[in-house]
């Protein structure tokens, strides 16, 4: 842990929605030299909307000098469908169970040792960018940044990914001895996925069609748990409409990040370097009758990218095995050598060298009550969910997926098997007991104020 004497702050209005906090910390000094860290976490990206994943459109070529020098795990999956608890889990090394910042509001306690904290006390300079405002230091999430950029605005407000991409090609660009430890979490892919003008015709030739309106009619109505299903109510325009908007926002901001990754190549400082991209959640797009993120446990919102460039990388490795992004902090640690094996994710770095790590089963696990409660466990191929409730009215229900067969999870099994449904039931409910003892967190959130935040747009 840091050793806080003076633990802040000099707050000052960089421009209209965004605010930086410089912390001045007494603390380690910095090292002389060593890789610099660049984790990058795009806000609601699914995995199968990148181009390097086989997408039918150019949706990410600004990531092809990336993904041609990272090992790329196809197979990644994100603890829970929405941004707190997930991108808690990327921050700390720990699953949403252990740090148990699960329902809207919960803020992470100083006594966590977060990524941050550690990568700071060995000599990094610490610097993050967050334009989603429940990734935040009203929630606990500066600890350990020596500089923490934040969207003052509303969550549905935030400013454009260039601002932050541009913020840290200048810091790339600076002459510095130290290693820094860059953190950007953007959020153009969120809903409503907002693009510049200068943009919009990138990823078609022309702006997509405008005829989706983010929380508006239909939308407004599912988030607020009134309608059951949307899908027969949607017509083709609609959802092709929806996909052309998250599809440009992906383009826009993957080439926001091609050209951080391009100036850190023209300073010489990307062979170096250890550069993880990844997401929080996916984007649920009436897969399963639903929009949006936070509402099921669908593959459609949990599967996530998860690229790792280790240093002096050079070429490509594509990985199917399952991992977790709870494996991001360990991973990031071992590379620059911290020990630390109170973790519950693993370090990737086996893979680069052309090991593997035992398969383990993957816990997810969402807690949002206005919208759903469950947990699930995959194995081995199969997939269990059970939900206490959700947004559509369903209680107590077992769900069981062969994603070997049906990887979009399609076709619900569970009626036909039932012991195979027993065993991942048992198996879930000792994975869920390692976790029993985690203490709760503070809630931020008076429970009044739940409602008049999420209304204006402030929470997810
Ligand atoms: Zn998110």
């Amino acid at each position: 842990m840091l050793l806080l004497l003076t633990a802040c702050s000099g707050c000052f209005e960089e421009g209209d929605g965004v605010e930086v906090t410089v912390t001045h910390e007494v603390a380690t000094p910095y090292r002389d030299g060593g890789p610099d860290v660049v984790l990058i976490v795009l806000d609601t990206l699914r995995a199968d909307h990148l181009s390097q994943a086989g997408y039918p459109l150019e949706t990410s070529p600004g990531l092809d000098k990336l993904a041609e020098r990272s090992v790329r795990f196809e197979n990644a999956w994100a603890p829970s469908p929405w941004t707190v608890p997930s991108t808690t889990s990327i921050l700390t090394g720990q699953h949403p169970l252990r740090h148990q910042l699960r329902k809207p509001g919960d803020s992470l306690s100083a006594d966590h040792n977060t990524l941050a904290e550690r990568v700071r006390s060995a000599g990094w300079h610490t610097l993050a960018w967050s334009y989603n405002v429940s990734i935040a230091p009203r929630l606990g999430h500066d600890q350990g940044f020596d500089q923490f950029t934040r969207n003052t605005g509303k969550v549905l407000g935030y400013p454009h990914a260039g601002r932050m991409t541009q913020a840290a090609i200048d810091w790339v660009g600076a002459p510095h001895k130290e290693p820094s430890f860059l953190y950007l979490q953007p959020m153009n892919c969120h809903g409503p996925y907002r693009v510049p003008k200068s943009a919009r015709k990138n990823l078609l030739g022309r702006p997509p069609d405008g005829h989706f309106v983010y929380y508006a009619g239909p939308m407004h109505r599912i988030l607020k748990g009134s309608m059951l299903s949307a899908r027969d109510r949607v017509d083709e325009r609609y959802l092709t409409s929806l996909r052309e908007q998250y599809d440009t926002a992906i383009r826009y901001e993957t080439d926001q990040i091609g050209l951080l990754i391009d100036a850190m190549d023209e300073a010489g400082r990307l062979d170096d370097a250890l550069v993880i991209l990844t997401s929080d959640h996916g984007e649920e797009l009436f897969e399963h009758g639903g929009f949006s993120h936070g509402f099921s446990l669908h593959q459609e919102v949990l599967r996530v990218p998860l690229w790792v460039k280790f240093p002096n990388q050079a070429a490509e490795l594509v990985i199917s095995q399952p991992v977790s992004t709870v494996d991001v902090t360990p991973t990031i640690l071992d590379v620059l050598g911290i020990a630390d094996s109170t973790l519950d994710g693993r370090s990737l770095l086996p893979y680069l060298t052309g090991g593997a790590l035992v398969p383990r089963p993957l816990v997810f696990d969402v807690n949002w009550p206005k919208r759903i409660v469950a947990q699930g466990v995959l194995d081995g191929g199969w997939k269990y969910q059970r939900i206490a409730h959700d947004y559509q009215g369903r209680r107590d229900l077992e769900e069981l997926f062969d994603l070997g067969a049906d990887p979009g999870e399609l076709v619900e099994l569970s009626g036909g098997e039932p012991d195979r449904v027993a065993a991942m039931r048992t198996l879930l409910d000792e994975l869920l007991a390692q976790y029993k003892s985690a203490p709760a967190p503070v809630n931020m959130f008076p429970e009044m104020e739940h409602d008049q935040l999420e209304a204006l747009g402030y929470l997810e």
